[in-house]
């Protein structure tokens, strides 16, 4: 018996409601995943997280490998006990990061030796070093190791880098081995390419995993781009398993992925926005530091029921974030991961009803309207 499941409860066109269930816990889909890199969900406790109504959290494979170690998180009972949160957590293979952020990469096909950004010092990444490091931090969705090039991209770089990874995602799945309760993913590339996603698709059926990303989007090539290629590359993976699109996105990104077949998706916009001032809300995005801000008793939304709305006013909140308290980055990062799980809750509602496009004909409707009018 799999100790893992995937069950569809209903569609919408495209679009797809039900739930992932893992012995640490159900993820209800589409479900949006809160980024915890360096085992933290930056200004949030994880119980504040949960509270948001994330299911699942994702932890960075690289962050975690140079600092503190997943050797030493492995000793120190696993990321869930280290970090202080017992459902699940997907791991990335560190394959995007260690491209994007490491010094002095170099790319064989046994794998990538790099630089670490931290220190200097010198690591290896490869699909069986990756799946050990996955496995060290007690990963209960494990993501196979992969290679992608940013866009755009000459097809034939797009095309070899693709091989290469579907090369890896079978040393990935050999690698990760037989391990009830836990699930690995394949990672179908190709860049905008229809041809080179069924070439990369076919590859990972034939593998077979637990469930199945569409990576190499969300890279620089913009909404349209993305969304076309979306139109088409969810429908080339099994519709048996759950579907992950890497790193998306702002709230409109997220509303067409899953409109388009997506069932998970993460990104650091939330809280990295809450960070800087922005926020997110029904009538689209509100930056606190604006001085109109700054004699307005009314709370940020008054539609939404986290702390930083239910407590305190805009001329609070505005205040905060001038004289850089750290409670600013707090209630606007709560704030903001509410936001994205009301709108995959109001998602999840939507498609069980049958209702998907009233549901993002007013999602839409509400963000054209703007923010309130200034007192
Ligand atoms: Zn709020």
């Amino acid at each position: 018996m799999s100790e893992t499941s995937f069950t569809l409860h209903g569609t919408d066109g495209a679009a797809r409601t039900g739930v992932i269930r893992t012995p640490r816990g159900e993820i209800r889909t589409p479900a949006f995943m809160p980024v915890g890199t360096a085992a933290t969900v930056k200004a949030m406790l994880p119980e504040s997280v949960r509270e948001t109504g994330a299911d699942v959290l994702l932890g960075n494979t690289y962050h975690l490998m140079l600092r503190p170690g997943a050797e030493r998180v492995a000793r120190l009972g696993g990321l869930h006990r280290f970090m202080n949160w017992d459902r699940p957590i997907l791991t990335d293979s560190g394959g995007f990061q260690v491209m994007s952020l490491a010094g002095l990469r170099k790319l064989t096909e046994e794998g990538v030796t790099f630089r670490s950004h931290v220190d200097g010092s010198k690591h290896m990444l490869s699909p069986e070093r990756s799946m050990e490091i996955q496995r060290l931090l007690g990963s209960d969705i494990v993501m196979a190791f992969d290679e992608c090039p940013a866009l755009p991209a000459e097809r034939e770089r797009v095309a070899s880098s693709m091989r290469l990874s579907m090369r890896w995602a079978q040393r990935s799945r050999d690698a990760f081995g037989d391990r009830p309760g836990h699930m690995l993913f394949g990672i179908q590339q190709g860049g905008l390419d229809r041809e080179l996603r069924e070439e990369s698709a076919e590859a990972l059926r034939g593998i077979g995993f637990d469930g199945y990303a569409v990576g190499g989007l969300a890279v620089g090539e913009g909404q349209a781009a993305m969304f076309d290629c979306l139109d088409f590359a969810p429908g080339m993976l099994p519709e048996d398993k759950p579907r992950y699109l890497m790193g998306v996105g702002k709230p409109d990104d997220v509303v067409g992925a899953v409109k388009r077949g997506i069932d998970m998706m993460d990104c650091v916009l939330p809280t990295r926005s809450g960070r800087t001032g922005q926020a997110f809300t029904r009538r689209g995005v509100v930056n606190i530091k604006n001085a109109r801000h700054a004699d307005d008793p009314r709370p940020l939304d008054e539609h939404c029921a986290c702390p930083a709305c239910t407590g305190y006013s805009r001329a609070y909140l505005h205040h905060v974030y001038r004289s850089h308290e750290m409670i600013s980055g707090m209630l606007l990062s709560w704030h903001n991961l509410q936001y994205f799980q009301d709108i995959m809750e109001g998602m999840r509602g939507a498609i069980a009803a049958g209702r998907f496009g009233e549901w993002e004909a007013a999602f839409h409707a509400g963000r054209a309207e703007g923010d309130i009018p200034p007192l």
